[in-house]
């Protein structure tokens, strides 16, 4: 079989390495337009804050045994012909396929106003636009756009002792996705770190003198910078597939079903381009996560290469560092269940990381929304430790139907200098299922 894989990121490099392993006498070429085998962007906000150097994440050593032809861009996918058109140094050349994952990623996109030409304003993307913002980083800098890469950014640069002001067009941090009881949080820890947050904010301009950034216009008034990251949002790099006659889906991004196939019965596609359905609420929707990408990349090579493997659907699991801090959320918020009309119970619960005697304790939140029987739909933590266990659990809790009553009599591994004897999720599942009466 000769197989072609477009795009080198997460899902690109897992779905290549894996169609050699299920199919070690194929041939698998990936058509990358990009100049680096791997680029890692969920590293990028790091280098902003001084703790690793861009040159690190540049990796050019391939480790595969995939023929990756770099700085090729494809630009037409012939369904009927089963050949890929590429361009290279100025060159077209063509490569035929069996199969072909599709893996192009989001492209980020930007708000429309005047001044985002001038010397001072970049964005966080790949390793190119982390090398242009590292040349023109100055010390007041306005960060546009509550997302979670907005937030891991403002966090980074304000650590290196920056000013930094942090604007977001809605009325909380990372709207839809955190509710109000952990983004309340995220956003106090921004504030107690020097991070101005500015809600209800709308970037209205940027504006210069002599060709670099001086000010920021907002609705709510004029902020003084000499640098603007924006970080306002991406949209699936769906454009090839389109052009190539693959259906888009209504999220704009290349439709698939749940076995990752595209509406071509050669073509499958995964990773940020994919719209795939959510797990919890069956909606079609795009991911927007490494791990999900991995795991698409996964599904689609061994699918291409005659497996059956279902996807079993997003749950979109994550996890940002804010200050000394972590939060993370999975499955769906309660702001999304209402704007779905979706039943639900929610429960907050603010307790401690260690037991009371133990120096350093600090503070753990866990918010959990079920439906109307206390099955879990999605939840969100905030803390200093563990965050990720317990945002793996309770991923798993979903995949598996686990219910707040089911939760609270589990037994939890206990060490004092790790947690305290009751986890902080049991504890919440507890206190739920007694207030709602889930008992039996
Ligand atoms: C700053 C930042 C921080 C992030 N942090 C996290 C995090 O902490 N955790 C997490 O889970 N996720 C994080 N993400 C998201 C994560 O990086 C993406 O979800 C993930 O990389 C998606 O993988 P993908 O393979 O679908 O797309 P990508 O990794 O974007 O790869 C797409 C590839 O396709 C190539 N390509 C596009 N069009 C063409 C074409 N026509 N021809 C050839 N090649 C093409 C591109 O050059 C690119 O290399 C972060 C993203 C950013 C930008």
């Amino acid at each position: 079989m000769e197989y072609v894989v477009i795009g080198h990121g997460t899902a690109g490099q897992t779905a290549s390495a894996v169609l050699k392993k299920v199919d070690p006498d194929s041939r698998v070429y990936v058509i990358e337009k990009g100049r680096y085998v791997s680029n890692h962007p969920c590293s990028l906000p790091m280098v902003l804050g001084g703790r690793l150097e861009l040159k690190a994440l540049e990796e050019s050593a391939l480790k595969g045994r995939v023929n990756l032809i770099l700085g090729a861009k494809a630009d037409y996918i012939d369904l009927e012909r089963k050949v890929v058109r590429y361009e290279k140094d100025g060159s077209k050349d063509e490569l035929p396929y069996d199969r072909l994952v599709l893996a192009t990623g989001l492209k980020p996109t930007f708000p429309r106003v005047e001044g985002l030409d001038l010397e001072g304003v970049g964005t966080v993307w790949d390793i190119e636009s982390v090398a242009k913002l590292l040349k023109i980083l100055g010390n007041k800098v306005v960060v546009v756009g509550g997302s979670a890469t907005g937030i891991e950014v403002a966090s980074e640069l304000s650590k290196t002792g920056r000013e930094v002001v942090l604007i977001e067009a809605l009325e909380q941090l990372m709207p839809g996705k955190l509710d109000l009881p952990i983004s309340s949080l995220v956003a106090r820890e921004l504030t107690e770190m020097g991070v101005k947050v500015m809600l209800k904010t709308r970037l209205e301009g940027l504006e210069g003198e002599g060709g670099k950034l001086r000010r920021v216009k907002t609705n709510s008034g004029t902020i003084e910078a000499d640098t603007a990251v924006i970080v306002t949002g991406a949209k699936p790099n769906s454009d090839l597939a389109l052009k190539s006659g693959l259906k888009i889906g209504e999220t704009g991004a290349v439709w698939v079903d749940d076995y990752m196939f595209t509406s071509d019965p050669n073509v499958l596609a995964a990773g940020d381009v994919a719209e795939v359905r959510d797990f919890v609420t069956g909606e079609r929707v795009t991911t927007g996560l490494a791990s999900t990408a991995l795991v698409q990349g996964r599904i689609a090579a061994e699918n291409a290469a005659g497996m059956r493997v279902k996807y079993r659907g997003a749950l979109s699991p994550y996890i940002v560092p804010v200050g000394d801090y972590w939060f993370g959320g999975v499955g769906i918020s309660a702001s999304k269940a209402d704007s779905l009309g979706i039943e639900y119970l929610s429960f907050r619960f603010a307790g401690s990381d260690l037991p009371k005697y133990m120096p350093g304790r600090d503070r753990s939140v866990i918010w959990l929304i079920t439906d109307t029987e206390g099955r879990i739909l999605g939840a969100q933590v905030f803390g200093r430790r563990d965050v990720r266990g317990r945002i793996l659990f309770i991923t798993a809790a979903i995949y598996a139907g686990f219910k707040v009553q089911d939760i609270r009599v589990m037994e939890f591994a206990y060490q004092p200098e790790l947690c305290d004897v009751l986890d902080p999720v049991v504890v919440a599942s507890e206190g739920m299922s007694r207030k709602y009466r889930l008992l039996l």
